[in-house]
């Protein structure tokens, strides 16, 4: 090679060389190798093209004087043997020099496409990688047929090297380009994915300290990001929520499983609940494979728990009160008879039942009701210790569990009426509703759980039994559960369910029983209430009304017999056989007269016979006068105004206040038959009854003798200032019928 040449090579390697470090684009590279290759070569016909393989396929990169047509004609061409120069020296991995077209085998089949672009020669090099791998071929055509020189092949094995370092060096600089690619979408898919992540994903080192930190909010952090990272977990969080996490950190490197916890966290003012889990996760960091982390997933479930808190509230406590309600009470009772059966010790179950409850309900309503039990619930609340249970069972019943209370029946019953005391006394102070001042009390019944009582059923209703002995026995007291009470209620709750029966086959009615003043004329009669058993024949009020009245069964009784009074009147009215002064009473009981609905109830069913009202009276006793002198004045008054009259039955016994009796619009006094027994010989009695007299002429009242059974009797009454006579002598009650004939024999 000339001195010349030498200089063009060496210049061309350095220019070749120089952009193929400066990362010049391949296209522009693979052109100017081609260009150098003619300019060396110094020839008017050289052209040189540079193909590149893919698959099995070559594809045109450079070729400055190709004719365009014909390097679109071979581009993609398929290599093997025998498909030109390129296309079997890259098959072959060889040089290929085929010094005339026209008469190669290899160009058989483009021979025509030779002759379009005057292609008469073409030596072919295949370019091999470094890892001798083909990446292409570099032609040189020629347009009259011809041999290359030795120094000629030389030259262009030695482009085809530089050829294959550009080729490399491209697809090395592609390889990367793809990797930054790919790591960039991946990246940004990941950024999508924290930005829209409910929960906030934490990587803590082994140590606790925060190593990375993802989230869509701040809002779930304790403190900031920057803040946060690189610190520990022991400097940031209080340090029994850090202690706790630092045990789970452990916990899951140790045992290498998932760990699922719940903590609170007060953020930016809030109190959240968080559902934790943590996973250990190899390799976190490039440069420090070894090191193990974990990353602690944190959901925000602040919402959720307080939607749990609410439903196990609802389901477990009492709205009104806040206090366990009947199901937990079941439920913590269940337990403790579980734990009694194994011990010696006893608890002991107390129901209370406020006294007189109904009636503030009645008459001052719902809601002074309702501020009665929240200020009972915290009252109770205040006396009992944190491991008792104080439930509200219904309306005003509340029941106290005590777990052990003492070893053994006689120590717990000692300790029982100690507590018992106790809940009583928190009755003590009055309660006060706006103005309105009163006292409530409660009637309280206990049941000991031993070994040998541990039913749960049982001991509610044995307490529940013992409870009902004290509103019995008045009210405001307690009462242990004693068997032969139990027996007693069962038989009462059979005539409850007996008179329910009784109602709908109408065995109820009324008897009529006259009273008549001192000529013996009829002024007026009373109607009782009368049970005609199919089997156990007539039975009197004294054996079923406490029971309807405690059942709630009375109103339904009484209707029975205002309807029959009715019935009868109407009769009476119709045949003209009485005058304006004659009147039945009625009996009306205590629970009865204190409800706001008697005067409606009495008044609608009279009207609908149209009756007057003035022919009713309502016979009371004394003791209701005693009770609550406001209510009961303003509903004596309301009754009055509708043209009802009063008398006050079994006068004499109940220690009625007389100063007060003046107080209320009352019209007659019916003296207890007790006092009436005892008149003849002039005895104690008489001068009862005397008394009785002078006080109703004082006070204008009518008095009315009950019970006179004897003629003797009769005709004492008869001497003197009575206004009427009730008893057998006169009649015994009567039936509609009876009593209408009798009547009508008068
Ligand atoms: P009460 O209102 O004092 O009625 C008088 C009771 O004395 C009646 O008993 C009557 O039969 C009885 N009696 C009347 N004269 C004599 C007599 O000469 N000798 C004797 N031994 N007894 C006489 P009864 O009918 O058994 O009623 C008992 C109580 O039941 C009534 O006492 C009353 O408090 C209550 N009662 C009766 N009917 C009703 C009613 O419809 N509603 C309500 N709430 N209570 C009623
Ligand atoms: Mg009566
Ligand atoms: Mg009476």
């Amino acid at each position: 090679m000339d001195k010349l040449r030498l200089k063009k090579l060496l210049s061309y390697q350095k220019m070749i060389l120089s952009q193929i470090a400066l990362g010049v684009p391949l296209n522009a590279v693979l052109n100017d190798i081609c260009l150098s290759i003619e300019e060396i070569f110094n020839s008017e016909t050289a052209k040189c093209s540079i193909l590149s393989l893919s698959g099995e396929q070559l594809f045109h990169c450079a070729g400055p004087h190709i004719h365009p047509g014909y390097r679109q004609a071979i581009n993609g061409i398929k290599i093997g043997n025998n498909v030109g120069s390129c296309g079997t020296a890259a098959f072959l991995k060889k040089q290929v020099i085929v010094d005339d077209i026209t008469t190669s085998v290899l160009w058989q089949n483009f021979q025509p496409l030779a002759d379009q672009y005057q292609l008469k020669a073409c030596w072919s090099t295949p370019i091999i990688s470094s890892a001798a791998e083909l990446l292409g071929t570099i032609a040189v055509y020629h347009s009259e047929p011809r041999v290359p020189t030795h120094q000629e092949l030389e030259l262009i094995d030695f482009f085809a090297h530089f050829t294959s370092i550009a080729l490399e060096k491209n697809s090395e600089s592609e390889k990367v380009k793809r990797l930054i690619a790919n790591l960039t979408q991946s990246n940004n898919k990941f950024a999508a994915f924290t930005k829209v992540m409910p929960d906030l994903s934490l990587i803590l080192s082994e140590e606790g300290e925060y190593i990375d930190i993802y989230g869509s909010s701040n809002d779930m952090l304790y403190r900031s990001v920057n803040e946060m990272l690189n610190q520990k977990v022991t400097d940031m969080l209080p340090s029994q929520d850090a202690e706790a996490v630092m045990s789970v950190i452990a916990k899951t490197l140790s045992t290498n499983d998932v760990q699922i916890f719940e903590y609170d966290l007060e953020i930016q003012g809030r109190f959240m609940t968080f559902e934790g889990r943590t996973a250990c996760i190899d390799n976190y960091l490039a440069e420090d494979p070894q090191k193990k982390h974990i990353v602690w997933v944190a959901r925000d479930i602040t919402v959720r728990k307080k939607t749990e808190q609410e439903i196990n509230r609802l389901a477990f406590f009492d709205p009104l009160t806040s206090l366990p309600n009947r199901r937990m009470l079941s439920d913590r009772l269940n337990m403790y008879v579980d734990v009694v059966k194994a011990t010696t010790k006893t608890g002991a179950l107390f129901f209370l039942d406020l006294d007189n409850f109904k009636r503030i309900n009645d008459s001052l309503g719902h809601g002074a009701g309702d501020e009665i039990l929240i200020e009972v619930a915290s009252r109770l609340s205040n006396t009992i210790r944190n491991i008792d249970t104080l439930a509200r069972v219904g309306g005003d019943e509340f029941v106290l569990l005590l777990e052990c209370i003492g070893d053994g029946d006689e120590q717990a019953v000692i300790e029982a009426e100690h507590v018992a005391n106790k809940l009583q006394n928190a009755f003590n102070d009055e309660f006060k509703l706006g103005e309105l001042v009163f006292k409530v009390n409660c009637s309280i019944g206990i049941c000991l759980i031993d070994e040998n009582n541990s039913d749960p059923e049982n001991i509610l209703k044995y307490a529940d039994t013992a409870m009902y002995r004290s509103k019995m026995n008045g009210g405001n007291r307690s009462h242990f559960y004693d068997p032969a009470l139990q027996s007693l209620l069962d038989s009462q709750t059979e005539i409850e369910s007996d008179i329910v029966r009784a109602i709908a086959a109408n065995e109820f009615c009324a008897y009529f029983q006259p009273q008549v003043d001192k000529a013996a004329k009829v002024i007026g009669a009373e109607a009782l209430i009368r049970w005609i058993h199919p089997t156990k024949g007539l039975i009197s009020p004294n054996e079923f009304i406490p029971i309807a009245e405690q059942y709630g069964l009375l109103q339904s009784l009484q209707n029975i017999v205002l309807r029959d009074i009715c019935s009868l009147l109407q009769v009476l009215n119709e045949k003209q056989v009485i005058d304006d002064t004659f009147k039945i009473s009625i009996n009306i009981s205590h629970g009865q007269f204190s409800s706001a609905t008697l005067p409606h109830t009495l008044f609608n069913t009279i009207n609908e016979f149209n009756i007057s009202a003035s022919q009713i009276k309502l016979e009371i006793t004394e003791t209701m006068l005693s009770v609550d002198n406001a209510s009961t004045v303003q509903q004596m008054d309301e009754l009055q105004q509708l043209g009802f009259t009063f008398s006050i039955d079994d006068f004499g016994t109940g220690y009625s206040c007389l100063a007060h009796l003046s107080t209320f619009p009352v019209d007659e006094l019916k003296v207890d038959k007790s006092f009436i027994d005892k008149i003849l010989d002039k005895g104690a009695g008489f001068s009862i009854l005397q008394t009785i007299i002078n006080l109703g002429k004082s006070l204008n009242l009518a008095v009315v003798a009950e019970g006179a059974e004897t003629q003797e009797q009769f005709e004492l009454l008869q001497s003197v200032d009575i206004t009427a006579v009730q008893g057998f002598y006169i009649a015994k009650p009567m039936s509609h019928s009876n009593y209408l004939t009798w009547h009508l024999g008068q």
